[in-house]
């Protein structure tokens, strides 16, 4: 896709590590940096488990290194980058080094949980974070938020509803924000009745409407558990209470996320539905790239709606908010078991309506067990994450019952 630009820095090129490069946000980003040699260069790109793909794009983008999750895949890695002068090495360490690359800014793309550790790493090395991985904050949330204000460094939302809401903020007082306001496409499912929706198959669950993205995203969007994590999302990135956060379903994906202030002025930020719009934005902030990403035709939109979402048809919204407001490490819980059931259900081992009650049940039991806590670091969010696992792998096994989450 071709794009120009101006440069994004006065510096020189902007020097970037994209962890998560052979996944959609990984190739949308790839797409603006190739659409725009001049301002970026490569220094580092990790993907999880296809040595192939990795080296078509550390050789695309002429990065210096490229690292692979996946260690039985070294082999192939460093074969299919010969002659190219690209350094190869695979393992999660490898994957470590990659985010630890001198750099001006890491690209966060690692779907789910397995982002955690580099994006944290990159963190705390004082690194720009663009951040696509929403699983970052749900997960430890108040460790990556402290992280970066000891650094001094940034999280840039990559979130096309965080970023929207980010460039309506400006530099306005969360003190006179009354309410932020993500939208929701409401994905495959929007107009579907309860009952076919608890019986959806994984085929039918893929087919988003509005956005291409990995599988686990896809899943999260059409049961509207994405919502539900970019909501504690927002609240951490935003610094932001879950009162003051909204949802609200829009087909057309064209208004992603609005702030309503005090004084009664709302602000929202639109675009096509094309996460280059916010990739870019967010790489080369606090300046604007030219890029060739989908523009935005209102007349050819002709009607936008708005309505709100519907607990009870999709009960992970309601699950993840409970958990938002319960705290006590109900958000990292959550995060963990919906992985698992999304898991599970890809793999045809329960319902789609499943998903939803699994994870429910994961946070009550966590809760009647008296171990819920805040985490106290990344490692505790990790050690949380993988007892929930081990919980809703054994909730699996049983065969799941009906739970209500509610404050510990
Ligand atoms: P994809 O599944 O398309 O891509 C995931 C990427 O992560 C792949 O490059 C994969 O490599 C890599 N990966 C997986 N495990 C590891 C690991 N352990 N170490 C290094 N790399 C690994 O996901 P998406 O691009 O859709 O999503 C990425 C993140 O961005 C998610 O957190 C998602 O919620 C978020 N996001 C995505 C949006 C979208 O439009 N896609 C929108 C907003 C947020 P491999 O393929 O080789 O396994
Ligand atoms: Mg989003």
């Amino acid at each position: 896709m071709a794009a120009t630009l101006a440069k994004a820095d006065d510096r020189g090129p902007r020097s970037i590590v994209i962890l998560g490069a052979t996944g959609s946000i990984g190739k949308s980003t790839a797409d603006i940096i190739a659409g725009a040699k001049e301002a970026f260069t490569v220094a580092a790109v990790a993907g999880g488990r296809d040595p192939i793909a990795l080296a078509r794009v550390a050789r695309d983008l002429g990065a210096k290194f490229a690292a692979l999750a996946d260690p039985s895949g070294y082999a192939a890695l460093k074969d299919a980058l010969a002659g190219s002068g690209i350094e190869a090495a695979a393992g999660p360490d490898a994957v470590i080094e990659a985010a630890l690359r001198p750099s001006d800014m890491v690209m966060a793309a690692i779907a789910g949980t397995a982002g955690v550790g580099p994006t944290y790493a990159a963190l705390s090395a004082g690194r720009t974070v663009a951040l696509a991985n929403k699983e970052c904050l749900v997960c430890a949330g108040p460790a990556f938020v402290r992280q970066a204000a000891a650094m001094g460094t940034r999280l840039l939302p990559v979130d096309s509803e965080h970023n929207a809401i980010f460039q309506a903020l400006g530099d306005s007082d969360l003190a006179m924000i009354e309410m932020m306001t993500l939208t929701a496409s409401g994905g495959p499912f929007r107009t579907w009745t309860a009952e076919a929706i608890a019986k959806a198959t994984p085929e039918q669950a893929l087919q988003h409407p509005n956005w291409s993205m990995g599988p686990k995203i896809t899943v999260d969007s059409a049961g509207l558990m994405n919502k539900g994590l970019e909501v504690i999302e927002a609240h951490y990135l935003f610094g932001i209470e879950a009162e003051r956060l909204d949802v609200l379903v829009h087909a057309q994906s064209v208004v992603h996320g609005l702030v309503a202030f005090r004084d009664g002025s709302v602000t929202a930020g639109l675009a096509a539905p094309d996460m280059r719009v916010p990739i870019a934005h967010c790489l080369s902030y606090p300046r604007r790239l030219t890029t060739g990403a989908r523009r935005l035709d209102l007349a050819a939109v002709g009607q936008l709606t708005f309505e709100r979402p519907d607990f009870a048809r999709f009960p992970a919204l309601r699950v993840a908010l409970d958990a938002l407001r319960a705290g006590c490490g109900l958000p990292t819980v959550l995060n963990a078991a919906n992985e698992v059931a999304v898991a599970a259900f890809l793999e045809r081992r329960i319902s789609f309506h499943d998903i939803a009650r699994l994870v429910e049940q994961c946070c009550e039991a966590t809760l009647a067990d008296g171990t819920a806590h805040d985490p106290e670091s990344v490692a505790d969010a990790l050690a949380i994450d993988h007892i929930a696992r081990e919980r809703t792998q054994a909730l699996l096994a049983q065969g799941s019952t009906f739970g209500m989450v509610t404050a510990c």
